[in-house]
């Protein structure tokens, strides 16, 4: 029986053997040892509900959507468009044309800076990020403002790795367009108070870009509760498959917003001389979308949706706590981020070890973790590290894992020693 299913028929506690069975990867061995994945927040492993979802599509109603009169193209048509009202629902966006399909949130971020911000943006404008940002939330940012003069400033955090509120503020005194801000951090895991954040940019009269690429998989994300102006997130962080993400933006400021590419699916009508295009949110999805990719997406909405967001969120908690009060009791041991507003990330390093030595090391004990500086080397720079080890924890990982981490970094305290 698959964990939906199980959850479908009776109300069973969390049991990770039931969800692991749906994850196919989860049962290989790596280096000869069974494979303990702790690296979700860089790419979440699939269920078969997902792979079977697109595989299903493939062998059974694909075909292109939006301009075929066939029936099997007014078919994959629909699968499309369930998938946006799944996402809708998911975020509880007010309206289906508020959620814009995107390779990632990546591109959602870029679609922002290079249509809203090249129209809303001028120079001697004030952008503010956060220090805990992703590069996909600065890099977008600092393409602009060389464009067009803007100033882009950084809101400080604390040693635990949370926003500093009051210098937030002080930085808000003075005109502000647009604030950039993670919803949780992927190199430490603090979650920002970003419902307060947006709340104060927009008493200083400015927009939102809500990073949510993190938190999506960690938490329901409402975004009229938020009051975010735009949220992104990517497909495969949440179970789903790759090329595929959300941009959601309020319908009013996606309306005030020019296309950001040309091409087919986005135009109402082109002569030689000129376009125009169709209203939101196909303007900004030109050419053929990630169709499968979506239809998967969905299916991964549908399967953390019947576990629960917040059944997984208290899952991956107990993995939390056990996995920072564990790690604490390794000599020589030192954690990043400490704010006890944290999800689902442990990032660390070991005196004297390079990150990556403990990278390779523990990955032949089959111990999946990343090493680096995370996309976001600010972050680093802020904690004076170049890189530190992050292990991530996801609805499918359990307590034995949180051992085998523990076990295979005494392994490389053993041979540095
Ligand atoms: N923002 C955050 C917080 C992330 O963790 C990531 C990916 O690691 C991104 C943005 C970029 O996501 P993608 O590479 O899927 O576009």
């Amino acid at each position: 029986m698959t964990m939906t299913a199980a959850l479908a028929t009776n109300d069973v506690a969390f049991d990770t053997s039931l969800v692991r069975a749906d994850f196919p990867i989860l049962s290989r061995q790596v280096r000869g040892r069974p494979l303990v994945y702790l690296d979700s927040a860089a790419s979440a492993q699939k269920p078969r509900q997902v792979i079977d979802a697109e595989r299903r599509l493939y062998e059974e109603e694909y075909a292109n959507v939006h301009r075929g009169v066939h029936w099997l193209s007014q078919s994959a048509t629909e699968r499309f468009e369930e998938a946006r009202d799944a996402v809708r629902r998911f975020i509880n966006a007010a309206e289906e044309r508020e959620v814009v399909f995107v390779r990632g949130g990546t591109e959602g971020i870029n679609l922002v800076a290079q249509s809203w911000g090249r129209t809303n943006l001028e120079e001697g404008d004030r952008i503010l990020i956060s220090t805990l940002e992703h590069h996909a939330n600065i890099v977008p940012w600092h393409l602009l403002a060389a464009e067009r003069g803007l100033v882009v400033e950084a809101i400080p955090i604390f040693d635990d790795g949370q926003i500093d509120m009051d210098a937030y503020r002080r930085l808000l005194d003075r005109p502000v367009k647009l604030v950039a801000l993670t919803q949780m951090s992927n190199a430490l895991g603090v979650i920002t108070p970003a419902a307060e954040m947006i709340r104060m940019a927009h008493d200083a009269g400015a927009r939102v870009m809500l990073d949510s690429c993190q938190a999506i998989s960690h938490g329901a994300v409402d975004v009229q509760a938020l009051d975010c102006d735009f949220m992104v997130f990517s497909g495969h962080k949440i179970y789903g498959p790759t090329g595929i993400g959300v941009l959601y933006g309020k319908a009013e400021l996606l309306e005030s917003m020019p296309p950001w590419q040309g091409g087919g699916e986005m135009i109402a009508r082109v002569t030689l001389e000129r376009s125009t295009f169709k209203g939101i949110p196909h303007r900004f999805e030109a050419g053929t979308p990630a169709i499968a990719q979506a239809v998967g997406l969905k299916a991964a909405i549908d399967y953390v949706t019947a576990l629960g967001m917040e059944r997984i969120a208290e899952h991956e908690a107990m993995l939390h706590a056990l996995a920072v009060e564990r790690l604490s009791t390794i000599e020589g041991l030192t954690m990043f981020g400490s704010h006890p507003a944290r999800a689902a990330i442990v990032s660390f390093n070991l005196d004297g070890i390079h990150p990556h030595d403990v990278g390779t090391i523990v990955d032949h004990e089959g111990v999946a973790v990343r090493v680096g500086h995370h996309c976001a080397q600010p972050l680093m720079d802020r904690f004076d590290v170049a890189a530190t080890v992050r292990a991530s924890f996801a609805l499918y990982n359990t307590a034995d894992e949180v051992d085998a981490l523990v076990a295979s970094l005494e392994e490389v305290r053993r041979l540095f020693s």
